[in-house]
């Protein structure tokens, strides 16, 4: 028999021959030792070859990697829908299955030595040593103590460095024998929690907790998703800890996905405190060991909770009940890079139909396209409306921006942000103040109307391009000159804006020269465990003032902060991206929900050029529905997601010309191939030059996104590599892109 085995470092599938030894031991997930040019890799069998190449003499495989467990069935299965529905190669999908330095059988399982004790008659052994050897009974006796057997380590540390020579002298005479044992390298080793029982539920998460119990218990084919709608505070995550514990008393096990788990120990200190050793975490800021550590744990079945950033949809258990997706509007459940560029999300929503188990998506602003499933019936809508003590959601005050420079007001901070400081710092309250840092530059405004410059064809902000002074649409490539004065009121107040973090922080000191500032950015975070730092220190009010990016805007829970100031909502609002009035929404109703939260009630500050714009207005309620009403039929209208979806395409390269003629060539190749959807593009990239390369890319728009790929895996495939006009090219394709 013939069978396809995928090796490292490389992306393709390799056919091998099934020696005799291993007939009937293959199943798909094994992995195997394979020769490959000279050398041996390893490698994961996948299946059976459906057509053995033809003319090609196979080699065997040499046999079963016996030290790395294998992945669950169902995996290779979902790693296979996963390269096709994102476009990328079986293999690349294949490697989301073990952590990397696991696969290159980098790391392995840390043993290391014990002693047993080995006599019958301890006692009058030591008695018989004491006068002759007594380091040698001294060290029988503590064998004796601690329940005979301890680690080498920790003999030393609790006898000294000098046992060692009688340690020596116990095992030659067999009173002591050694061993080696797997020792787990623990992520939480100094990290004691003590266990938390669960509150009782209000009654609008008891509710929520019978809808979810009934989809739980509901035969696979009439199982509905659940879409948790719950505002800031009202007690999602104590709802997950529950749907938790029922799928455990099921027999089953649960995969909750965070985003940006190292951004969230809160959250993790919540799982431990209520299922204690039962729950394993999965994500970037572990050790290689750690992770690989945790990773066994999963798949031996150790545990039936995983905790996780993006890529632990993919943990390996066997036996998934459940899969949560908390905050599931957030942009980190998407990979950019390497490919696939999965969403999380759908993945996730792929794993559970395969494997039978629930998904559950919560947010307080779900993603739009999630909103729409659940008007439309695909999911069930459940919703938690107060919050827990029925606190009041924050009051948020637009700031119209305009005004204040009419009054004469040219600092970053409106009056009455500087007047809510002033009150907030006088009571020794706490206070963050938010900026977006994406965006910000890039695009041009009237300070006078508040108008941003957009395209006329697609509704998105033009990008300003620095280097030929003009403004362009990186959708459909349609560009405009600078305009000296502004288009709808005729001010010649436009410009560019913007301010960083630095500057605000700066600002700030020169206000309130006593007040204690902590700034929270990539800049400030880039060392292990600053951001946990930082947090602690606001935590333990030892600052004042906490400015900061996007980190700031998640999941954090600080009962002091009374006052939440946004900068400049306008960076957000003119994101060239259709889905800016979304992400605006998202930012504001998410920083707003840290204000508050403790038995003081808070406010928040929004400071804007477009006071009126509806997403603001929308955000200033707290109405989401509001919003979505009026998101929806602009997506309708000009048919963006959820009614199409896109694929990009972006081709770079250090070859400026080259990459231009690429661009143009696949712009051939699809329309000339017959890809259905629309082609938008070619264009240069909003980041038109990165890392010294490049980039121009395409949009493609169609409503059938599986159609969409298999057309344009067809139009290359048919094309054979011509349509690179520079090896050096490279092409990066992203299906459902969050953000372009
Ligand atoms: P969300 O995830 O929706 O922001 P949380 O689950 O974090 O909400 O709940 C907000 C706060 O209320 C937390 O401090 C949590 O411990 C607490 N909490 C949640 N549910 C209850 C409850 N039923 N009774 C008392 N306190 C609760
Ligand atoms: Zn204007
Ligand atoms: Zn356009």
């Amino acid at each position: 028999m013939a069978v396809d085995v995928t090796a490292e470092g490389t992306d393709k599938l390799f056919t091998y021959l099934v020696p005799r030894s291993l007939a009937g031991r293959l199943t798909p997930g094994q992995w195997v030792r394979v020769p490959f040019g000279g050398r041996r890799l390893v490698g994961l069998y996948v299946g059976p070859a459906e057509r053995p190449p033809e003319g090609v003499a196979l080699k065997e495989i040499a046999g079963l990697l016996p030290d790395i467990p294998p992945i669950p069935a169902p995996l290779v299965q979902l790693a296979r829908w996963t390269a096709d529905r994102y476009l990328s190669t079986f293999p690349a999908a294949l490697r989301l299955l073990l952590p990397t330095e696991a696969r290159r059988q980098e790391v392995r399982t840390l043993t290391i030595t014990n002693y047993r004790l080995n006599v019958d008659d301890v006692e009058a052994l030591v008695s018989e040593l004491r006068r002759r050897a007594p380091r040698q009974a001294e060290l029988l006796a503590y064998m004796a103590r601690v329940g005979g057997e301890a680690e080498r380590a920790q003999v030393l540390a609790d006898l000294g460095e000098s046992i060692a020579g009688p340690i020596r002298v116990a095992l030659e005479k067999g009173w002591l024998t050694a061993g080696r044992v797997a020792r787990r390298r623990d992520p939480f080793a100094d990290e004691h929690v003590e266990p938390a029982p669960p509150p009782v539920l209000t009654p609008e998460q008891e509710q929520a907790l019978a809808s979810i119990r009934q989809e739980l218990i509901a035969p696979p084919a009439f199982r509905q998703p659940v879409l948790v709608h719950g505002v800031t505070g009202s007690g999602k995550t104590e709802l997950y800890l529950r749907a938790i514990a029922l799928v455990r008393e099921m027999g089953k096990n649960a995969i909750c996905l965070v985003p940006e788990i190292s951004l969230t120990p809160q959250m993790i200190q919540r799982f431990r405190a209520r299922f204690g050793g039962d729950v394993a975490v999965l994500h970037s800021a572990l050790s290689a060991g750690e992770r690989f550590d945790e990773w066994q744990r999963i798949r031996r079945g150790e545990v039936s909770i995983v905790v996780g950033a993006r890529s632990a949809v993919f943990a390996p258990f066997e036996n998934v009940g459940l899969i949560i997706i908390d905050e599931e509007h957030e942009q980190s459940y998407k990979q950019e890079a390497p490919p696939p560029a999965y969403h999380a999300r759908e993945v996730a929503a792929e794993r559970a139909r395969l494997e039978g188990a629930l998904l559950v998506l919560g947010s307080a602003t779900p993603a739009l396209e999630s909103f729409h499933l659940a008007q439309t019936g695909v999911y069930r809508l459940v919703s938690l409306g107060h919050r827990i003590d029925n606190r009041p959601l924050p009051p948020v005050t637009l700031v119209d921006m305009r005004e204040e420079l009419r009054a004469g007001n040219r600092s970053i901070f409106s009056r009455a942000l500087v007047e809510a400081l002033d009150q907030t710092l006088s009571a020794r309250e706490q206070a963050i103040l938010f900026l977006n840092r994406r965006g910000y530059n890039t695009f041009i405004m009237c300070r006078s109307c508040g108008e941003a410059i957009q395209c006329v064809h697609c509704a998105v902000a033009l990008t300003y391009h620095l280097g030929d002074d003009h403004l362009a649409c990186h959708y459909c490539g349609y560009t405009a000159p600078v305009p000296l004065v502004c288009p709808s009121c005729g001010s010649d107040k436009i410009r560019h804006l913007g301010a960083g973090t630095e500057r605000v922080e700066q600002e700030l000191q020169r206000l309130y020269p006593h007040v204690r500032v902590a700034r929270m950015d990539v800049d400030t975070t880039r060392r292990k465990g600053a951001h946990a730092a930082i947090l602690k220190r606001f935590a333990d009010h030892e600052v004042d003032v906490l400015v900061g990016t996007q980190m700031i805007t998640k999941g954090l829970d600080f009962p002091g902060v009374t006052l939440v100031g946004v900068v400049l909502a306008d960076t957000s609002l003119n994101l060239p991206d259709f889905r800016a009035a979304e992400r605006t929404f998202q930012l504001v109703t998410q920083v707003a929900g840290r204000a508050g939260r403790g038995d003081r009630p808070g406010r928040v500050i929004v400071q804007t050029y477009q006071p009126d714009h509806a997403a603001l207005q929308a955000a200033a309620e707290h109405d989401y529905h509001r919003f979505f009403a009026e998101e929806i039929r602009f997506r309708q209208e000009l048919d963006y997601p959820p009614f199409a979806h896109m694929i990009h395409l972006v081709i770079s390269g250090e070859d400026e010309a080259a990459v231009a003629a690429t661009a143009q060539n696949v712009h051939r190749v699809l329309a000339e191939g017959g890809f259905g959807g629309q082609i938008l593009g070619p264009a240069p990239a909003p980041l038109a030059k990165l890392r010294g390369k490049y980039r121009y890319h395409l949009v493609l728009k169609g409503p059938d996104v599986r159609a969409m790929a298999a057309e344009v895996k067809a139009c290359f495939a048919a094309a054979r590599g011509k349509w690179r006009a520079s090896r050096s090219v490279s092409l990066s394709v992203d299906v459902d892109p969050v953000s372009i």
